[in-house]
């Protein structure tokens, strides 16, 4: 049995690397905050489909939850270990710096960027004492070129990004590799207050992505054929200037 975690599996983006990993063999771990009834229909999904996983509720923002049920996991699978995470778990909050609430500021960088830290904090040790692992972050276009409206998310999506690069150098003589996803405009939950035919005359597609557009590219990061590629950031955004 292969394990791998998809942190905010019960959703949108999640959902579809959920079903993406389930199709490429592995036992899938669904991670999520508090939408049981969404993580149910992940996992049924993926049962529809002959795959198998499991839900693991967690908040990836709260370092002692994470310890606590990544540590059980652990306990009850002794020779066993997750091989591949995927950092997806994530909200935003926008609003202009001018106005922005130290809530605002803490809730987006607590469950983006602390989140990213303490789930990959505690998966990595396996991985690299197995010689093999593979961690994808999904990160946002708002992290590379960065976004009005959107300083926190974009501090917390260009803090990640810079982590994946450091983070590459010091695991890559163990054949772990880390790389980012940035996605841009694409339909899910976190979207649905966007309006679409405003913004894809931004978009050379001209249209917002499919989170199945964006599992397509994490599935190869997770997979073995991409070997040679650690430290990177691939967008996935239609086109949308970087
Ligand atoms: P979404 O539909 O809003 O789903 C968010 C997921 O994250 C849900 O599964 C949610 O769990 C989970 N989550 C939120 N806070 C969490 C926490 N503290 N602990 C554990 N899980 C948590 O979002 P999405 O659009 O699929 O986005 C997925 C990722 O892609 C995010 O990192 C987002 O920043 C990034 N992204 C999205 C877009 C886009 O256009 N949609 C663009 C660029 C980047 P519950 O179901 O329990 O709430």
């Amino acid at each position: 049995m292969k394990y791998a975690l998809i942190t905010g599996g019960s959703r949108g983006i999640g959902r579809a690397i959920s079903l993406k990993l389930s199709e490429m063999g592995y036992y899938v771990l669904i991670n999520f905050l508090s939408n049981i009834k969404e993580a149910e229909t992940t996992l049924g999904l993926i049962k529809d489909a002959g795959g198998s996983g499991e839900l693991m509720q967690f908040d990836v923002s709260k370092q002692d939850e994470v310890e606590k049920v990544l540590e059980a996991w652990k306990k009850q699978h002794e020779e066993q270990y997750i091989e591949v995470l995927i950092n997806n778990a994530g909200i935003r909050k926008d609003t202009l710096l001018i106005w922005m609430e130290n809530e605002q500021w803490f809730d987006v960088l607590n469950t983006n960027l602390n989140g990213f830290f303490f789930v990959t904090r505690m998966l990595l040790k396996d991985m690299l004492i197995k010689k093999y692992g593979r961690i994808v972050n999904i990160v946002s276009l708002s992290g590379i070129k960065g976004l009005p409206g959107q300083i926190n998310y974009s501090a917390a999506k260009g803090g990640i990004i810079a982590a994946t690069k450091a983070l590459a150098q010091e695991i890559g003589k163990k054949k772990v590799t880390v790389n980012a996803v940035a996605p841009g405009f694409i339909r899910t939950d976190m979207t649905e207050d966007l309006n679409e035919k405003e913004f894809k005359q931004l978009i050379p597609l001209n249209r917002f992505g499919n989170p199945e557009e964006v599992a397509e590219v994490v599935g190869f990061l997770a997979s073995e054929k991409s070997s040679y590629i650690t430290g990177e950031v691939i967008s996935v955004n239609g086109g949308l200037y970087t």
